[in-house]
């Protein structure tokens, strides 16, 4: 077999397209395969797929192939272009690339199943490529898999704000609950993030109509997005971010009384945490602390919490009184940051209950947040915020790239 057919099949060519000759440079580690088609062949117009179309002249290409061992490959080649009666001369489209693209599909493909493991910069280096060209694939892919997405189905949305750039700036995310998947990622956390989380279902067949139940936290820019963008939709605070309401009132009452009870010194997290994930020693002190003769306002703060924790496990039908009762405790316990917790929890009281309904949270956002972490850190030297959400929508948005594999 000449090595000519040998690359051939190995790149899986088919007429009219054939190797024509492989140089290989062991010095600059370097393959180039020449591709050629046969005289006479004919071709359609990548416009109108008119057929039987001669070639008119032609360009001389370059792609970037898969590395043949330690050596980078490239394919290159005189792409014919045709004179189609309807569209004019146009560059005919060649089975192994894209247009426009100056690497093969599956160089392509490799970069995109990399991106999903490992930063970009780091790819970059891997393959000898400047990272700007991988963001450039990415990006086309991105916005190829979301362009053909279908949210008509989407009835339950979570949606959360999530840091990026160390805290300066914010991508808001939206998520399909059932999915789950990413469906629309933006930057901000303002009441227009909702606004534009609208226009993008719209533009992939939803509508927001559909939309019966809505997740977040209580962020008045969120409920005044859900309220004006999405009137029909039932919204649910999620549990995650109430109980956070909760815990960081304990901590203050804590933090006050610290002051003058230096027995509370270094207790923070014993207050917190859920007693199933204490240490043996945490349990011990936290067990000293709440006896009754100590009388700390700092126990009395947790077991308002743990009652408030209570309200999740209650029958739906007596969710309500449950929490009036609660309330009643906390607004009277002469704990000041409690009584402010127990007033958030008043004025989004129907959010509040609403999960007895519902029974959604966001707790599949946090998982897919976690995986936005592990995105920035891959997506590390990203540079603009509009890579983090093409990395965001690679890890999280489940699209289909038809990319060869
Ligand atoms: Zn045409």
């Amino acid at each position: 077999m000449r090595d000519t057919e040998l690359f051939q099949m190995a790149l899986g060519l088919i007429p009219p397209w054939q190797v024509e000759s492989c140089e290989f440079d062991p010095e600059r580690k370097r393959i180039d395969i020449m591709i050629n088609f046969r005289h006479g062949s004919t071709f359609v117009c990548p416009e109108c797929g008119k057929e039987e179309l001669k070639a008119f002249d032609t360009e001389l290409k370059s792609w970037r192939h898969l590395n043949f061992f330690q050596h980078e490959a490239y394919l290159t080649g005189r792409v014919p272009r045709v004179k189609c009666s309807q569209c004019g001369i146009r560059v005919v489209d060649v089975p192994w690339s894209r247009s426009g693209s100056g690497f093969t599909l599956l160089f392509e493909a490799m970069i995109m199943t990399l991106a999903k493991a490992m930063p970009v910069k780091t790819i970059g280096s891997f393959v000898n490529e400047h990272d700007t060209r991988l963001w450039r694939i990415i990006h086309h892919y991105v916005d190829k898999g979301r362009s053909e997405a279908d949210y008509s189905q989407v009835k339950k949305v979570g949606f959360d704000e999530t840091s990026s750039k160390r805290g300066h700036n914010y991508v808001s995310l939206f998520v399909d609950l059932k999915g789950p998947r990413v469906l629309f990622a933006t930057e901000g956390k303002d009441s227009s993030t909702v606004e534009r989380f609208k226009q993008d279902l719209i533009e992939h067949s939803g509508c927001a109509e559909n939309i019966e139940q809505m997740c977040c936290d209580m962020s008045p820019a969120f409920i005044k997005g859900v309220r004006e963008q999405f009137p029909d939709a039932k919204l649910t605070f999620d549990k995650f971010h109430i109980m956070k309401i909760i815990n960081e009132a304990v901590d203050e009452v804590r933090r006050q009384e610290q002051k003058d009870r230096p027995e509370l010194g270094k207790s923070r997290y014993i207050w917190l945490k859920n007693r199933d994930n204490l240490k043996q020693a945490q349990i011990n002190t936290l067990e000293k602390l709440t006896v009754r003769k100590l009388n700390l306002k700092t126990s009395r703060a947790y077991h308002i919490r743990l009652n408030f924790q209570e309200l999740f496990r209650q029958p739906p039908e007596t969710a309500e009184t449950f929490l009036k009762k609660w309330y009643f405790w906390a607004t009277h316990s002469r704990l000041e940051p409690m009584k402010e917790a127990a007033y958030t929890i008043k004025r989004h009281w129907d959010g509040v209950l609403q999960w007895f309904k519902s029974q959604i949270n966001n707790g599949i956002l946090e998982g897919i947040n976690s995986l936005i972490q592990a995105a920035k850190a891959k997506a590390r030297g990203y540079r603009t915020t509009k890579n983090l959400i093409a990395m965001i929508y690679l890890i999280g948005g489940k699209f289909n790239f038809g990319l060869p594999t």
